[in-house]
C-alpha cells in the first residue's frame, strides 16, 4: 500500500495526515505550538516551533497508519497563508520570528498607503485590499527594523518565504526555494494577471527580487526532501494555501462553484474560472490551486467571527458547556423569536468593511432566554456567510445553487439547515471535513500519478448530508430584513 503524506501547517497547530490510495485517512497526528504576543495586536511564531512541530507529527502519523516512511509515495504541503519568514541563505537561520498573518504591526503604514491612493494600484495588480494581513508590509518591517537585515538584503543573502517555502527549504536542505501561486498571491507582491513578482510593488516596499522564491503551480514536482531529514528522500508534489487546498478538495473546479469553511472565522471561496473578477463589494480576487500553469481565479470573502461566536457563548457568557451543545440548545426553541446576535467583535468584513462596528444582541423581549440567544448566535454566523455569498453572486454575475461546506463548526446540523434556509440553496457537507489536508493530498497524488484524474477523486469524499431550504420566500425576506436592521444597530446606524 502506498500513501500520500499531507503536511497541514496551521496557525495554532501543525498536523500530518497519511492518506491511502482511496483518499481515506490512515493515520494522523497534531501538535499545537506557541503563540507569541510581544505587544498588543502583534503576533509571532518561533520558526523553530513551526518546523519542530511539523516534523514531529510526521513520525506519529505514520505509526498510527501502521506505515513507515518507505511506504510514502509523495508529500503535499498546505499552510496558513501570509505568515512571513525571513532567513539568511548562508546560515539557513531565520533573522527574527515569523510575523503571523494576524499581526497588526504594519496597520498604520497600510493606512498611509491607502491615504496616498496606492490601494488602487495594489488591487489592480494583486487583487488584494491594502492591509497589514498580507506579507509585503511585514517583509518591509523586517528590513527596516531587524538589525543588519537591510545590509544582508543588499548583499543578496536574505530569503523571504511564507510557511510553505520555509518548510520546503528546510526539508530539502536549502535545495528547494519555491512557493506556489496561491501562497504567492497572498504576499501583495505578486501580479495575479501576469503571474510574476511585480517590480513596481517590490520597489514600493523596498524589497529586492533576490529575496523571493520561484513560483509554480500548486500541483507540481517541487523536488525531493533530503534523505537525512525524514529517513528517506520523498518527492514533494504539491503546495497550496489552506483555503485554496480546501476549495480543491471540495472539487470546486467550475466557474460559480463555492465553498465555505466554518472554523474560528469563516472563509468563502468562489471559483470564477479563467476570469479575474473585479469586486465591487470589497471581496478579494485571488488564484485557485490546480495543476495548470494558468490557474483559475477565485473571489474570496471572510467572516472574522464564525465558530468563535460559539466559543464566546461557552467561555464568556457560560450559556453552553461545549460548542457541540449549541445545536441541542438552539433546537430546544422553535425560533429565535426576533432576537439577533451580530458577532461583530472586531468589526465587520465584506460586504460592510466597518472596522468600528461592534457586537450586538437586538430584539430582546421579556420572554427571551438562553436558548434564543444561542440560536440567534448560530444564525448570526449563517447570516454573515449569506451576505458574502450574495456579494459574490453580484460580483461574478452568477447564481449559486449549492454551497459546499467543511471546517469544525460544519458539524452543526442546525447551523447548516438554517444556512440552506437563508441562502435558499442546498448546503452540501462531505463525509471528511478535513478538507485542507485532503486537498493537498489530491494535488500531490495527481501530480505523482497515484491518481489519474479528477474523476477518480470524485468518489473519495462523497456528500455525507445535503441540507435543503425549507422556509418560504416571505419568511426568508422577513428574517433578512431583521438581520440587516440588527447589522445597522451594530454599526451605530439604527
Ligand atoms: P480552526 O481551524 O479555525 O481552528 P476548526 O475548523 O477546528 O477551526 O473549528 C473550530 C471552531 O468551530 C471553534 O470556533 C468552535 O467553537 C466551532 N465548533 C466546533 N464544533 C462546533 C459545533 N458542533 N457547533 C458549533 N460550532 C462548533
Amino acid at each position: 500500500m502506498k500513501y500520500i503524506l499531507a503536511l497541514d501547517q496551521g496557525t495554532t497547530s501543525s498536523r500530518a495526515i497519511v492518506f491511502d490510495r482511496n483518499g481515506n485517512i490512515a493515520g494522523k497526528a497534531q501538535q499545537e505550538f506557541r503563540q507569541i504576543y510581544p505587544a498588543p495586536g502583534w503576533v509571532e511564531h518561533d520558526p523553530k516551533d513551526i518546523l519542530g512541530s511539523q516534523l514531529g507529527v510526521i513520525a506519529e502519523a505514520l505509526v498510527r497508519a501502521g506505515a513507515s516512511i518507505t511506504d510514502v509515495e509523495a508529500m503535499g504541503i498546505t499552510n496558513q497563508r501570509e505568515t512571513t519568514l525571513v532567513w539568511d541563505a548562508q546560515t539557513g537561520k531565520p533573522i527574527c520570528n515569523a510575523i503571523v498573518w494576524q499581526c497588526r504591526r504594519t496597520a498604520g503604514y497600510c493606512d498611509e498607503l491607502r491615504q496616498k491612493g496606492y490601494d488602487k494600484l495594489i488591487y489592480l495588480k494583486t487583487g488584494l485590499v491594502a492591509d497589514a494581513y498580507f506579507s509585503a508590509t511585514k517583509i518591509q518591517w523586517i528590513l527596516q527594523n531587524v538589525e543588519g537585515a537591510a545590509s544582508l538584503a543588499k548583499s543578496g543573502r536574505l530569503r523571504f518565504g511564507t510557511v510553505d517555502t520555509y518548510l520546503l527549504y528546510n526539508l530539502s536542505g536549502g535545495k528547494i526555494y519555491a512557493t506556489d501561486y496561491t501562497n504567492a498571491a497572498r504576499t501583495m507582491l505578486f501580479n495575479i494577471h501576469t503571474l510574476k513578482w511585480d517590480d513596481e510593488l517590490l520597489s514600493l516596499f523596498g524589497i529586492p527580487r533576490s529575496m523571493l522564491p520561484e513560483v509554480y503551480p500548486s500541483g507540481y514536482m517541487y523536488g525531493s526532501t533530503l534523505s537525512t531529514v525524514l529517513g528517506k528522500s520523498i518527492p514533494v508534489c504539491s503546495v497550496a494555501g489552506d483555503q485554496q487546498a480546501a476549495l480543491f478538495c471540495q472539487l470546486c473546479l467550475e466557474k460559480g462553484q463555492i465553498k465555505n469553511t466554518y472554523g474560528t472565522g469563516c472563509f468563502l471561496l468562489m471559483n470564477t474560472g479563467g476570469e479575474a473578477v473585479e469586486s465591487k463589494n470589497g471581496l478579494i480576487t485571488s488564484l485557485a490551486a490546480g495543476l495548470s500553469e494558468r490557474p483559475d481565479y477565485v473571489l474570496e470573502g471572510s467572516v472574522f467571527v464564525g465558530g468563535a461566536a460559539v466559543q464566546w457563548l461557552r467561555d464568556e457568557l457560560g450559556l453552553i458547556s461545549s460548542a457541540a451543545k449549541s445545536e441541542e440548545v438552539a433546537l430546544s426553541v422553535p425560533s429565535s423569536q426576533g432576537v439577533y446576535v451580530v458577532p461583530a467583535f472586531t468589526g465587520l468584513g465584506a460586504p460592510y468593511w466597518d472596522a468600528k462596528a461592534r457586537g450586538a444582541i437586538v430584539g430582546l423581549t421579556r420572554g427571551s432566554g438562553r436558548a434564543h440567544i444561542v440560536r440567534a448566535a448560530l444564525e448570526g454566523i449563517a447570516y454573515q456567510v449569506a451576505d458574502i455569498v450574495r456579494a459574490m453572486e453580484l460580483d461574478a454575475g452568477v447564481r449559486v445553487n449549492a454551497l459546499r461546506v467543511d471546517g469544525g463548526a460544519s458539524a452543526n446540523d442546525f447551523l447548516l439547515s438554517f444556512q440552506a434556509d437563508i441562502l435558499n440553496c442546498n448546503v452540501l457537507r462531505p463525509r471528511v471535513v478535513e478538507s485542507t489536508a485532503l486537498g493537498a493530498a489530491y494535488l500531490a497524488g495527481l501530480t505523482c500519478g497515484m491518481w489519474e484524474d479528477i474523476d477518480e477523486l470524485s468518489s473519495f469524499n462523497p456528500v455525507g448530508r445535503t441540507f435543503t431550504p425549507s422556509i418560504s420566500h416571505d419568511e426568508r425576506q422577513k428574517l433578512l430584513k431583521g438581520w440587516h436592521a440588527a447589522v445597522a444597530a451594530a454599526r451605530g446606524k439604527a
